[in-house]
């Protein structure tokens, strides 16, 4: 098996539908993969059909982002699409994106660098993230790459930052486990603490149900063997993924972490039987 459990398509903030990224996964020899829109399930319906027509495994996903600054995201996998709590849950987080959106583009039109509200909209089926804002603001020549967006303007500490309004990491860890689903941390390279005050937060999330960490991110690339040996050592789940979005590389590109992931296959699978249970 190898595996990319990490994908996003249009449904948020990324470019390609679930049919595309089917296709893309089978172009680059991936297996296993995992569609995880932000606080979305809605390409999850076509990703499975597109699965199934091109015989690959496939498991149902959702990245769901926390509290603070810190881009604590918690992947759910093994979602069920028709979950009225799971989905109660993403509408709320969705609406509360889409309300730091406005707020944003509000900001960047102060400063002089107005932006087509419905055009943004219109680049996405589910609600506008920060990722839409930094495509537009390159569009209209005010940035020349997404990045460039990011580390001028929408980064903490940048004129048009706003701060997250979201629930609690062990809150969305406790209803994706009373939906049935597998909470992984994702991307835990993302999240500048020191081990002092990651390792209590870890045990914590573990004790509110977390079962897997996503060791195999392109944000952990420095580091795979310590965060691998934290995870096994934790008794937690070893994930990866490549965090596709687009080709102009704002994240990872579809399969690249499964060729520096040494136990891909068997963890890939545990992952999968997990989901099942
Ligand atoms: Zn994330
Ligand atoms: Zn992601």
């Amino acid at each position: 098996m190898r595996p990319d459990l990490h994908l996003h398509t249009a449904a948020s903030d990324g470019v390609l539908t679930a049919f595309e990224i089917a296709r893309e996964v089978q172009r680059a020899d991936v297996t296993l993969f995992s569609v995880t829109d932000h606080d979305t399930l809605s390409a999850l319906p076509a990703a499975s059909d597109a699965a199934y027509e091109r015989g690959l495994a496939f498991i149902p996903g959702v990245e769901i982002s926390t509290e603070g600054e810190e881009n604590i995201h918690i992947l759910g996998y093994g979602v069920r699409v028709g979950d009225e709590k799971l989905s109660a849950f993403l509408r709320d987080g969705a609406q509360r994106r889409e309300d730091r959106s406005r707020r944003i583009v509000r900001r960047l039109a102060d400063a002089g660098m107005p932006l087509d509200w419905d055009a943004i909209q219109e680049t996405t089926t589910g609600s506008v993230g920060r990722l839409h804002i930094a495509r537009a603001l390159a569009n209209a020549g005010y940035v020349s790459s997404t990045a460039e967006a990011f580390e001028k303007y929408l980064n903490r500490g940048r004129l048009a930052h706003v701060p997250r309004d979201t629930a609690p990491a062990s809150q969305a860890i406790s209803l994706l486990r009373s939906c049935g689903a597998v909470p992984v941390l994702a991307h835990p390279g993302q999240i500048r603490w020191p081990r002092e005050r990651l390792l209590p937060m870890l045990r914590a999330w573990m004790d509110a149900g977390l079962m897997g960490l996503e060791v195999y991110h392109p944000a952990n690339r420095n580091d795979y063997s310590n965060w691998d040996h934290l995870a096994r050592q934790s008794g937690l789940l070893v994930t990866g993924g490549s965090d596709f979005h687009d080709f102009a590389g704002s994240h990872g590109l579809i399969g690249e972490t499964a060729a520096e992931w040494p136990r891909a296959s068997e963890d890939g699978w545990a992952l999968f039987q997990a989901c099942r249970r």
